[in-house]
């Protein structure tokens, strides 16, 4: 991909507020560091699809603490999002299989959770064409937290 930008703060509100939306019985909180003019090296839609996965995936796992906590801060180099749920976790013998496609590590659970094990997958090849990563953090029956990293464009008074 080329030289896409993105507002990044914007696109977080409006994916948050849709899951807010989307799922009342759920808490959803959203800690903001970030400052507004950050922009991201990354087409609108992608980090959209991105964003959508993790926050779909933290709901669809949670179990009885339906609770999803989203942090996004931002250093010189990155953009930094942390998405935790308080679910069922991936065992440490799963976590290594996550993002093959087509892996779910309940296969029967197809039926009642849907999917095809194609969202992680996705959303790691899409970051991967940034340079930016994600990175799993997970606890059997406590909880998972998804960190993902996308590189933050130069604003134009930089390059005077
Ligand atoms: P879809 O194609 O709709 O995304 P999926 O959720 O099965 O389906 P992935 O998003 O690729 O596929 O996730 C792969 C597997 O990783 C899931 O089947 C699930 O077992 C596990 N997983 C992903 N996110 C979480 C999470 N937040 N908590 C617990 N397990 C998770």
């Amino acid at each position: 991909y080329g030289n896409e930008t993105t507002q990044a703060k914007e696109v977080v509100y409006q994916v948050f507020n849709n899951f807010k939306m989307l799922y009342p019985n759920f808490v959803f909180t959203l800690d903001d560091d970030l400052p507004t003019e950050k922009t991201l090296k990354i087409y609108r839609n992608h980090f959209e699809q991105i964003l959508i996965i993790i926050m779909d995936n933290a709901v669809k796992y949670s179990t009885d603490r339906n609770e999803v906590h989203v942090s996004i801060s931002s250093n010189a180099k990155d953009f930094e999002i942390v998405i935790q749920d308080f679910g069922e976790g991936i065992s440490e013998e799963d976590m290594p299989k996550i993002f093959n496609r087509f892996y779910r590590v309940d296969k029967a659970r197809a039926r009642t959770k849907g999917g095809n094990g194609l969202g992680l997958s996705i959303a790691k090849q899409l970051l991967e064409s940034y340079k930016g990563k994600i990175v799993p953090e997970s606890s059997l029956g406590q909880g998972t937290i998804f960190r993902i990293y996308i590189p933050i464009a130069k604003k134009m008074s930089e390059f005077q």
